[in-house]
């Protein structure tokens, strides 16, 4: 591995499981931030295949943003929505392997290239379903423990029970306007709680929402889709009405569901 990315230069390019991940711009760093980078991503991707399966695209590009100055390991990261998709990654150039490791950054954008891109009013389901994974990912994988996981769940959601008072808008709404209101806490962790709920649901089948996300990705993903269309096809992958019903009770919602942490620790 090591020789490849020397013989790469400008472009590290290997194998995790299906997809080819390729990191631009790793040649900008030092040769031994270049190993740290590339170990950090081809592992955070084979995590987060771990818990939701092979990604859909043969090639993920990262285009690698490495700073100087950083006050985390990750301090901002977007989706490229693309042919194929990519993530844009703004790293600080001198962390280590185990601070990129437990930062939550990467997990989080991974787990959005699983679903189509939805319209604005669509967007609690996106960064729910991202905020929610990267938590599930973490824990399945060992980053955090269990009581770390329904902590972090937990946290988020009391950060959205308390801009509900302030930001109060049917959740849709609110998502469509999220930057101008500066609704994320609301927007994130309402949907986080939607995609808990359902994986509650689910478990009473035997079935979870990462089960079901992983099937999604070889029957019927497409780049784009209204959110009813997305949920439609979960709830016929699951051979129930579960993610309708949540679906009809969020989407206008005003106020943050009741899920306990005694739940949360079933999850
Ligand atoms: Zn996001």
């Amino acid at each position: 591995m090591k020789f490849l990315f020397v013989l790469l230069l400008s472009i590290g390019s290997f194998n995790v499981l299906a997809v080819e991940v390729v990191i631009h711009n790793v040649s900008s760093l030092s040769s031994n931030a270049q190993n740290t980078v590339s170990t950090w991503v081809n592992q955070s991707v084979e995590k987060t295949q771990n818990t939701l399966g092979p990604l859909k695209q043969t090639t993920l590009p990262i285009y690698l943003k490495p700073q100087y100055f950083a006050f985390e390991p990750v301090p901002w990261a977007t989706v490229k929505r693309n042919n194929p998709d990519g993530l844009e990654l703004h790293i600080d150039r001198y962390a280590s392997l185990n601070a990129f490791t437990k930062d939550w950054t990467l997990y989080h954008e991974l787990s959005h290239l699983y679903l189509p891109l939805l319209p604005y009013s669509g967007f609690w389901l996106s960064e729910g379903f991202a905020s929610y994974m990267q938590n599930v990912i973490m824990r399945d994988s060992g980053i955090i423990t269990q009581p770390q996981f329904v902590q972090r769940l937990n946290a988020g959601f009391d950060r959205a029970r308390l801009q509900t008072k302030t930001k109060t808008q049917p959740l849709n709404k609110l998502s469509a306007d999220m930057w101008k209101q500066r609704a994320q806490q609301r927007v994130y962790w309402t949907g986080a709680a939607f995609f808990a709920q359902a994986d509650l649901e689910l478990q009473k089948r035997g079935l979870s929402v990462a089960g079901i996300i992983k099937q999604y990705q070889t029957c019927c993903r497409p780049a784009r889709s209204s959110a009813k269309t997305f949920i439609k096809e979960l709830d016929k992958l699951s051979g129930s009405s579960i993610f309708t019903t949540l679906y009809a009770k969020y989407n206008t919602r005003t106020d943050f569901p009741d899920i306990s942490k005694k739940q949360l620790n079933t999850l």
